[in-house]
């Protein structure tokens, strides 16, 4: 490998950084998904298989490391549920990657695309593995043995990786030349968020991030904060919180905080995003910007208008929710906020604008993308762009409609989004016994 893409989400690191992990993704996911069931006449047999994913495959993935010894790695990749389509989610390399993680994980996959009308269903894998710790060709084999062992299960037809934590353009290549190789034809849509060369699409990497802003512009307005007087922190310096960042501030906001694992950079006057290279293309870079950094707890409780948390899960938590001071949460990564700290927020009139809508630009150009492979035909960045702003806006408008009409919080109403088309679609295909 001669470049290193950037990963896709934000800095992985901030593992490190942050606190200890007080809610499995598994356990906020259920949470969710039982709270939003209260708002709705559904039967309650099919909220308790939605509770479960159809299938977890577990593999073993040896490779030889470089100085010819032995590594044996894990890997997960998590079915959710395909009633909509084929299953799809991403593909994380980190070394908190457990199975009840991965499952959690494919759980806010099929409510994310679900919300977005995307004929898809709810996966997500993992490797536990610190791919920093790995060289390029380690992690080349690792790729390469890993989509060996999960061949039976993926496909353009049944189950698509795409980015996650930890993982890349370059990662998804490998996928798509290991499983090309061994099928005997070229089939690119058996994973998304590839190189354009080789059928990526354009737009794909910054998509989450886009779709971050548009919704925060959207949550904006809707509150009736004029974005040139808006203050925006944004937590995560890795893709998604990057491309939030600059969007934001090309259209009118003030970013006065962004971070990476190494802290904070914070300045009420404002901040240059666009002056700051991304974590994973400089990893001391919003340290080194900053003159006085804070710590990334501290960008968490600024007395700012929008708090974009955007590095990794649980970070927003009891711990926490009471000294929250920004008036708007908008989730870039998933599951920053845990359940208990969301009904906090909720006490305090504090909107959190979940992560199933705000960053589900990803699996949006993602869609974009498995359509551009299937037509063998390009589109053009500005065509995707268009698009994404259409499909967001649209997915803006449903939810907001079950806000209002049923007075709920903004998780519960992409829920409902969500399960209301799950439902039906489970009430034709039935259940077979
Ligand atoms: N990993 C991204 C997410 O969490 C994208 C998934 C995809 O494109 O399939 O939404």
């Amino acid at each position: 490998m001669s470049s290193d893409p950037p990963a896709e989400t934000d800095d992985y690191d901030a593992a490190a950084a942050a606190e200890p992990q007080s809610e499995s993704a598994l356990t906020t996911a259920r949470r969710q998904l039982e709270h939003a069931a209260t708002h709705l006449d559904v039967d309650p047999n099919f909220i308790e298989r939605l509770k479960h994913p159809t299938a977890v495959h577990e593999v073993t993935v040896p490779i030889e490391r470089d100085d010819g010894s032995l590594g044996v790695f894990t890997g997960y990749r998590a079915h959710h549920d395909s009633v909509r389509g084929p299953y799809k989610g991403g593909l994380r390399y980190h070394p908190g990657v457990t199975r009840e993680e991965c499952i959690g994980l494919s759980m806010w996959m099929t409510w994310k695309c679900a919300v977005m009308n995307l004929p898809f269903g709810g996966a997500k894998g993992g490797v536990v593995v610190d791919p920093k710790e790995l060289s390029d060709a380690e992690n080349e084999q690792l790729t390469r043995r890993f989509t060996q062992e999960i061949r039976d299960f993926i496909g353009p037809k049944r189950d698509i990786p795409a980015p996650d934590m930890g993982t890349s353009a370059q990662t998804m290549s490998w996928i798509m030349d290991a499983y090309s190789m061994q099928q005997g034809e070229v089939i690119p849509g058996v994973v998304t968020g590839k190189p354009p060369v080789i059928g990526g699409s354009y737009g794909r990497e910054a998509a989450p991030g886009r779709s971050v802003a548009i919704i925060a512009r959207e949550a904006c307005k809707y509150y009736d904060y004029p974005l040139s007087e808006t203050t925006v922190a944004v937590q995560g310096f890795g893709s998604v919180g990057a491309n939030a960042a600059r969007l934001l501030d090309d259209w009118g906001a003030t970013v006065v905080a962004v971070s990476d694992v190494n802290g904070a950079a914070y300045d009420p006057d404002g901040i240059d995003p666009h002056a700051i290279p991304e974590h994973d293309e400089e990893p001391e870079a919003v340290t080194e910007y900053a003159s006085d950094p804070i710590s990334n707890e501290d960008l968490l409780t600024l007395d700012v208008d929008v708090l974009i948390p955007a590095a990794i899960g649980d970070v927003i938590t009891e711990a926490n929710a009471d000294e929250i001071r920004a008036d708007l949460v908008v989730e870039g990564a998933n599951g920053p906020t845990t359940f208990a700290a969301d009904a906090i927020l909720a006490e305090r009139d504090i909107p959190v604008v979940p992560d199933i809508l705000a960053n589900a630009g990803g699996v949006t150009v993602s869609y974009f993308e498995w359509l551009q492979d299937i037509n063998r035909r390009a589109w053009s960045l500005e065509e995707v762009q268009r698009e994404l702003e259409t499909e967001m806006l649209s997915a803006w408008d449903d939810v907001r409609a079950e806000v209002e009409s049923r007075d709920v919080t903004w998780r519960d109403a992409a829920y409902i989004v969500a399960l209301t088309r799950l439902t039906e679609a489970h009430g034709y295909r039935g259940l077979w016994p």
